[in-house]
This record gives structure tokens, sequence and C-alpha cells, in this order.
């Protein structure tokens, strides 16, 4: 199996190269954010994560690990998956390498995609224009993101460079170039 972890601070571009990632390769694709804004609004868990992620903090560990299972149980035939905003805390990380292990898997390798703050914040507030999102749509939520991001998330790039399974590449660039060099690093492991 590609068991590839998509990962990036907040408006490094992870959805829309998980979506030229998945055509390329036939691999599932499952981010953990589009599964929290897909759940039924009126639902308590959709309550739950909303309280969370509208003003940028993450939605606690136990919820998002269960959800993410829960998610992967749904491709039990895929060739791989992309993970696209998990695992963002290095418990995540620990559980995502346990439940990889007891279907006889494993993380394939960490695509980490390096974009400076200034343009994260410039490319967050486009975004916020046409997306809708409630942590996009106020600055100081997107600093939240951001400095989540750097409290709790970068350190599981490290969590799999001790593994050897850490790529970093360049996001800055058209979203084309960045596609090319994705597509590079993969095949060089292959
Ligand atoms: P971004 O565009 O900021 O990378 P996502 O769409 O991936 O955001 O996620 C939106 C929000 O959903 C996050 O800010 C967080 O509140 C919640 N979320 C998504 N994935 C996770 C996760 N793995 N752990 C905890 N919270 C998460």
């Amino acid at each position: 199996m590609l068991n590839i972890v998509l990962f990036g601070p907040p408006g490094a571009g992870k959805g829309t190269q998980s979506e030229r990632l998945k055509e390329k390769y036939d691999l599932a694709h499952i981010s953990t954010g589009d599964v929290f804004r897909g759940l039924d609004p009126t639902s308590e868990l959709a309550k739950l994560a909303s309280s969370y992620s509208a003003k940028g903090n993450l939605v606690p560990d136990a919820i998002t690990i269960q959800i993410l299972e829960g998610e992967v149980s749904k491709h039990p035939n895929a060739l791989g998956v992309i993970y696209d905003g998990f695992p963002r805390t290095t418990a995540q990380a620990e559980a995502l390498d346990k439940f990889l292990a007891s279907k006889g898997t494993e993380v394939t390798r960490m695509i980490s995609l390096v974009v400076p703050e200034d343009e994260l914040k410039t490319r967050l507030i486009a975004r916020a224009e046409v997306s809708g999102r409630a942590d996009d749509a106020d600055p100081a939520i997107i600093q939240n993101r951001i400095n989540t991001y750097q409290q709790s998330t970068a350190p599981v790039a490290d969590f799999y460079k001790e593994q050897g399974k850490l790529i970093e590449i360049d996001g800055v660039g058209s979203i084309d170039e960045i596609t090319a060099r994705i597509f590079g690093a993969i095949d060089s492991i292959k």
C-alpha cells in the first residue's frame, strides 16, 4: 500500500495537491477537516467538533482518532490512502502507526509542504472570500491556526523524520510545479 501523510500548515495546499495525487496513484483521500465539515450539523459530534475548529483549535485526539479509523475502514480495498490533515499531534501519529500495523501496513512517507508564514496568511485571506469557512473569516483565527500548527503539529514532522520517512517539498510556486515535485518524490520511492 502507498500510505502518504500529506503534511503542512493551514493554507499549504494539501487539499489541492491531494486531489491530484488521488487521481494519479488511485488512492483514497481522507481529509479530517473535510470529514468534520461534512458531519450532520445538527449532530452532537458536529457541534462538539465545530466548537474547536471554528476557533482554530484542534479537535481532541480521542474524537479525531476514532473518526479517522472509521474513515479508513470505509476503503477496505484501497491501493493506499492520502492522509490530509491527520496526524496533527504526536499522539495521533502514534495512534496511526498502531492502527496501520494492526492492518499489516504502515505509513510509506510523510510529504511535508513547506510554505513561509506570510504566504500562508495571504492564501488563507484569499480563500476566505470563497470558502465560507468560519475559521478562514477572521485574521485572529487564522493566526491561532498557524500558532496551533507550530506548537502542536510541527513536531509530527520530527516523528516521521526519526523513522526516515520525511520528505520536504517546497510548497511555493504554481500548483502544477508543486504537483510535479510531489510526483517526482513519490516516483523515486517506489
Ligand atoms: P486547514 O485548512 O487549516 O489545514 P483543515 O480543513 O484540515 O484545516 O481542518 C480544519 C479544522 O478541523 C482544524 O483547524 C481543526 O480544528 C479540525 N481538525 C482537522 N483535522 C484535525 C486533526 N487531525 N486533529 C484535530 N483537529 C483537526
